[in-house]
């Protein structure tokens, strides 16, 4: 059993192996129909793993995939499991005009919450592309509906990152007023500078144990949650070989068969859930039970802490940047 009692976050971002931004110069989006879909196996093996273990976790679901696979997100939904989006075609936000990024999360936002019957509030960026560049998404993620994001990585990458940015949640105010509350994906703090460490590519490559002292350090020394990504396609030693530059084919396939192994351990040692259970420390699973005995969740504990989760939220306020 995990010795410590923060609740971190786990998330996967449903997309397919030649959705990746890697291999957007070599696989355009109209050339996607073409490649065969392992998203669906890869995503039921995710389910099977947090059933395992009762895990609750956040999914984005790429539109494209949603339109693709409803099954496959009806079956995500009825887990019990959370469901935000990852924009429709998996498109670099600061490669887009306002509007064209509006459009693309309105597509995909459609499909799923059609497929669901209920409002898509979170949202990831394609390969966390909210940069200094392109924050003016923020607004429009607000003007769209979105409460909760996932998409500004701070550290520093070729592709994504604020590396001034705050590394725990907090909340963005937006222009017209409006939060939107930000749970960064993990890094640890050395020697001055952010190094990411929990998810993707990171998770492939580092030994286990130094994921697990990084998480263990923001649980125990900076008593934070820490936020973990993956991919369905990471846990696919299998997946057809894509001929793209030596540096996008090691990132994408080094360790791919160390994936599975890694995530089942960290599921047995830490606890996890959603992103917003992390983020307001309130378990699904409990609420889940209320309702099962036909109870009304406690109102007075679940105001109680509400309202801790405001006071907490408001000492991390950060203003969005115009
Ligand atoms: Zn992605």
């Amino acid at each position: 059993m995990p010795r410590n009692p923060i609740l971190n976050a786990i998330t996967v971002d449903v997309e397919d192996y030649f959705h990746v931004t890697a291999f957007e110069r070599v696989i355009p989006p109209q050339d996607w129909d073409d490649f065969p879909l392992r998203v669906e196996r890869n995503t039921t093996r995710l389910l099977e793993i947090f059933s395992l273990r009762g895990v609750h976790a956040t999914f984005f679901v790429l539109g494209w995939v949603a339109r693709k696979c409803p099954d496959l997100i009806r079956r995500i939904h009825r887990g019990g499991h959370e469901i935000g989006t990852h924009g429709y075609a998996h498109r670099v936000i600061y490669r887009q005009f306002r509007e064209e990024f509006r459009q693309d999360l309105r597509q995909s936002k459609k499909i799923i919450e059609d497929l669901l019957g209920s409002a898509v509030k979170i949202y990831r960026a394609p390969s966390y592309s909210i940069t200094a560049k392109s924050m003016w998404a923020m607004d429009v993620l607000g003007e769209e509906g979105i409460e909760y994001d996932s998409s500004i990585f701070p550290t520093v990458h070729d592709i994504y990152g604020i590396p001034t940015a705050p590394r725990f949640p907090h909340l963005k105010v937006l222009k017209n007023g409006q939060m939107i509350k930000e749970f960064p994906p993990s890094t640890v703090r050395l020697f001055g500078r952010n190094f990411p460490v929990a998810g993707g590519g990171y998770l492939r490559l580092f030994p286990y144990r130094l994921t697990a002292w990084a998480i263990r350090k923001i649980n125990e020394v900076e008593r934070q949650p820490a936020m973990i990504y993956l991919h369905p396609w990471e846990l696919d030693p299998r997946q057809p070989r894509i001929d793209a530059s030596w540096v996008s084919r090691f990132r994408h396939y080094q360790n791919l068969d160390s994936t599975e192994m890694k995530l089942r351990r960290l599921l047995k040692e830490f606890r996890f859930g959603a992103l917003k259970q992390a983020l307001d420390g309130r378990a699904l699973e409990e609420e889940n039970m209320h309702q099962r005995a036909g109870q009304e969740a406690t109102t007075v504990e679940q105001s109680a802490r509400r309202s801790a989760l405001r006071t907490w939220l408001r000492s991390r306020v950060h203003r969005a940047s115009s």
